[in-house]
């Protein structure tokens, strides 16, 4: 087994901020993987597994275990009829290589999720979404290492717990799992309106009119290089928080008083409120933080980007800054997307 040794973990997060890593292995199987985390267990060690770092944040003090960097590819066709396909995919695959694929084969159902970084296998945990679409949507089960029972399970989509940018892998499951492959069913119809606001009016303006899964995801994919810098040139983990879910009462107070604020109705009568814009108003948009060296990004208020910041302490202290002005204003508590770990 090739384990490194204290391994700098900036290189494993697109945040490039952290401590160490005692150990780090890749693996691109499952036999590596029972092996790996029975090595760490024989030395009482904790594990996790890790996609490609874009929604992880490392703590200074690095990470006293052991780190599995997912590599297990392949994309498998297990079955299809005259509406849909049905595929098997390794985690360690990036995702938007997944996307390009589906795309090209015309199939409808992760389109609207293109340009999103990252592996495969990453997506569950946090049920990756956007423009309206959520991978619950489409994916049909997993198959995961359960570390708890020692053995390799699948779990169908009703046993995830997926919700809003969460899962039970990234609540009461935290860990436990370590995903090997994914299974979705795509569909063979056209992706169908309404679309998401920021997308129709790109649609729109575009004089998009034919909506086939090709153009869904080039009219995302030109959306998102303006509003999402790309990390590989700006460090940063993408949407730093998700838009809080508020009760209706509390919303109508908010608009009393902001008459422009922006929310969208759920289906349990809650509201889903702008994020972004409440860090706008609390005056956050395009700053640039000498002390902590850590900015907001201009083309979206919720990308805090990495400027010139040495540790992780900078970025918590710069987050408390916006948590605490945008507390003050609203009374809504900001929640953080990409996770802190350990
Ligand atoms: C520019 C930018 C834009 C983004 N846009 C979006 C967006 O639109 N929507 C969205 O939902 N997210 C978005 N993200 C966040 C991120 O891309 C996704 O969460 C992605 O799924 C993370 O993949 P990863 O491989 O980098 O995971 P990592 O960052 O490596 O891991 C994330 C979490 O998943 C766990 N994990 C990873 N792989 C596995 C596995 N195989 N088994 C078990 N646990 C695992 C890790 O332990 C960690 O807890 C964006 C990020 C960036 C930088």
């Amino acid at each position: 087994m090739d384990i490194k040794e204290n391994v700098d973990l900036s290189d494993y997060s697109t945040m490039r901020l952290g401590g160490k890593a005692r150990y780090l292995a890749e693996a691109d199987s499952e036999t590596k993987i029972k092996d790996l985390v029975s090595w760490a267990r024989q030395r009482s060690l904790l594990v996790v597994m890790i996609g490609e770092g874009s929604n992880i944040v490392w703590r200074d003090e690095g990470y006293e275990g052991l780190i599995i960097v997912n590599k297990i590819d392949g994309f498998k066709v297990i079955s299809k009829d005259d509406k849909s396909l049905a595929l098997k995919v390794g985690a360690g695959e990036i995702w938007d290589k997944l996307v390009e694929w589906s795309v090209k084969k015309n199939l409808t159902g992760i389109e609207f999720l293109s340009r999103i970084p990252g592996c495969v296998g990453a997506a569950p945990v946090q049920n990756i979404g956007a423009y309206g679409a959520e991978l619950s949507n489409v994916l049909v089960e997993l198959e995961a290492y359960d570390t708890n029972l020692g053995k390799f399970v699948t779990l169908a989509n009703k046993d995830c717990a997926f919700a809003y940018r969460t899962s039970r892998f990234k609540t009461t499951d935290k860990g436990r799992f370590l995903i090997t492959l994914i299974t979705l069913r795509l569909t063979k119809a056209k992706p169908k309106p309404p679309f998401y606001e920021s997308l129709q009016a790109y649609l729109d303006e575009h004089k998009i009119r034919d909506y086939t899964p090709k153009n869904i995801r080039q009219a995302v994919i030109e959306i998102r290089k303006i509003k999402l810098p790309d990390p590989s040139v700006v460090a940063n983990n993408g949407s730093f928080f998700t838009n809080p879910i508020i009760i209706s009462e509390q919303f109508e107070e908010l608009k009393q008083k902001y008459p422009d604020i922006k929310g969208w109705p759920r289906e349990d009568g809650r509201v889903k409120i702008s994020a972004g814009w409440m860090i706008e108003q609390a005056g956050f948009k395009d700053v640039h933080d000498q002390e902590t060296g850590m900015g907001i990004w201009w083309g979206s208020a919720l990308v805090m980007i990495n400027e010139h910041a040495k540790t992780t302490a900078d970025l918590l202290a710069f987050k408390q800054k916006i948590v605490s002005k945008v507390y003050e204003m609203f009374g809504v508590m900001l929640e953080q997307e990409p996770e802190l770990l350990p």
